[in-house]
């Protein structure tokens, strides 16, 4: 066993929560090991090649779990260095103030956090520019507070979106440039794709991997070790203190002692790592005293949108630059909030057929030369049915969709909008289990231990030397992507564990 004297932080996973975390702390000079399951993507033909993606799945993980009525499904979790940052949109939003607050919708309402938007916003900040991103303030309407502009200029729109821009403007929408983490010239250096959903091999994209663990990897007091699967925590007798870390590695057991342990292995592993780590003093897993472990799951209620009209081309290569905020503080009839509308990478024939399996591809091609690509996100509202659990070795997520009268007004809303914008035709499908891209809420967190597993600092309730810092403690979903608002956590979380270390 490695002795607690040689670490002082080991932190379990280095996506969004687990790299941003290990670049915070790394100037403090703690002594931080980095255990991550998976390892790097290096560069391959496949990198870039929609059929292998989409078709193929060949970046997916050989792992299935399971739903509520136990039918087996592959999800789209990733496992690399850098996490599910890899192949993400690199939309970096943060949260709108109003998310902090409880929210009225149609079909229920949202809890609040346990502090408000200013506490977080200088964490924000840091994470933009950690995060270099890109983007724009005063056209959306809903952008909270900015103590910082941002670091870089938006991602320029290709002309046919330059041409989407005028005609939503034209109808009285605001779109707004998306805050995107991606270096475009950089990105289409490698090939000519969009980014969303392809795995990132350079550095075009700003993720895990290129920003949060490469400024953490500066330090010589951070090391990373790949391929090395945490199993589980290990705690005092008293079931108090997490006093070690078991891993496998190259089909070895390994155990390692370390003064503080930061869990960002994922919503849905981080739960399931807590669960798998029940002892006799903790029967029902770590950091669960309260029965919160694996409950509230959420993942938006995403749907993709393809808006047609006949005679219009659309050309972009990554269309993915703009956003719209109209119906995020309520419908724009004086009714509840809707949701958020941006668009998704540009959708081609290979992508479309891995959807339409049954389609010729090169009549998807001729069509989707004609769409302008949306997605469409929800809140999905907390619920403590809603759930991720270990039923002997298997995954089950048991995910209760919630809140889908917001979605089903977003899209009613913009198929009208999109007509009034010029395309007569708006063909819509809902994403399902299979994509678990924006899971969270599984740990959450919150100022009642009778109701949250970890405190408004992100410290488990349970146990005074853990920490968790990944997309599980988000108490709500907010309808914007997660990933900023997972850094800024991690990054307030990390000064937390340098005033502790100093102490
Ligand atoms: C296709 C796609 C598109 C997305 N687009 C966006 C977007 O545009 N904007 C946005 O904000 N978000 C987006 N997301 C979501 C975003 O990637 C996640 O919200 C974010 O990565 C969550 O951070 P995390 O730290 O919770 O988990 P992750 O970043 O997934 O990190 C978890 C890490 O833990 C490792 N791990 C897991 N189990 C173990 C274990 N037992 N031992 C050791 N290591 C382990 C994993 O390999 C991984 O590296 C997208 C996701 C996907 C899949």
């Amino acid at each position: 066993m490695t002795a607690a004297e040689d670490i002082d932080v080991v932190v379990i996973g280095s996506g969004m929560g687990g790299a941003t975390f290990a670049a915070g702390l790394a100037p403090s000079g703690a002594r931080i090991l980095i255990l991550e399951r998976g390892e790097r993507l290096i560069d391959h033909q496949n990198a870039r090649d929609p059929r292998a993606i989409f078709q193929r799945g060949v970046f997916r993980p050989e792992e299935n779990w399971y739903d509520a009525a136990g039918e087996p499904f592959n999800p789209g979790n990733y496992y690399y260095v850098g996490g599910n940052t890899k192949l993400y949109g690199a939309v970096l939003f943060r949260y709108r103030a109003e998310d902090f607050r409880p929210i009225e919708y149609a079909e229920g309402a949202t809890p609040g956090w346990p502090f408000d938007y200013e506490e977080l916003e200088p964490w924000y900040s840091r994470a933009e520019a950690l995060y270099r991103t890109r983007g724009a303030l005063g056209d959306d309407p809903t952008e909270p507070r900015h103590s910082q502009p941002y670091p870089c200029p938006p991602v320029p729109d290709e002309p046919a979106i330059a041409d989407l821009r005028e005609r939503l403007k034209r109808i009285g929408l605001h779109p707004s440039s998306l805050p995107l983490g991606v270096d475009i010239e950089n990105w289409l250096k490698d090939g000519q794709t969009p980014w969303d959903a392809f795995p990132n091999t350079g550095s075009g994209k700003m993720d895990a991997e290129t920003c949060g663990l490469a400024e953490a990897l500066k330090y010589d007091n951070v090391t990373l070790e790949t391929g090395a699967r945490v199993m589980r925590l290990e705690t005092d007798g008293a079931g108090k203190r997490i006093e070690s870390v078991v891993y496998q590695k190259n089909g070895e057991t390994l155990r390692l002692a370390s003064k503080v342990v930061i869990l960002a292995a994922g919503a849905v592993n981080s739960a399931l790592l807590l669960l798998a780590s029940a002892n006799g003093a903790m029967p029902n897993g770590l950091a669960n005293r309260a029965d919160q472990v694996g409950r509230h799951f959420m993942n938006h209620n995403l749907s993709f949108a393809l808006a047609i009209h006949p005679f219009r081309v659309n050309d972009s290569i990554y269309q993915k630059t703009l956003g719209l905020n109209d119906f995020y503080l309520s419908d724009g009839r004086g009714g509840a909030p809707l949701g958020h509308v941006q668009l998704v990478g540009k959708i081609s024939g290979p992508i479309l057929k891995s959807e339409l399996r049954r389609a010729p591809e090169a009549a998807l091609g001729f069509l989707t030369r004609r769409t302008f690509d949306f997605l469409f996100m929800t809140e999905d509202l907390p619920s403590p049915e809603s759930r991720v659990r270990l039923d002997g070795s298997r995954v089950v997520l048991d995910w209760r969709r919630s809140n889908l009268a917001a979605q089903n007004g977003l899209l009613r809303r913009m198929r009208e909008l999109l007509k009034e914008a010029g395309f007569p035709i708006v063909l819509i499908k809902y994403y399902d289990r299979r994509t678990p891209s924006h899971q969270c809420g599984t740990v959450r967190m919150g100022s009642d231990p009778a109701r949250a597993a970890v405190d408004p600092e992100s410290r488990a309730y349970d146990h005074p030397n853990l920490f968790i810092v990944d997309a599980s403690v988000l108490p709500t979903s907010a309808a914007v992507n997660p990933s900023l608002t997972v850094a800024a956590l991690a990054l307030r979380a990390a000064e937390r564990v340098r005033k502790d270390l100093a102490a």
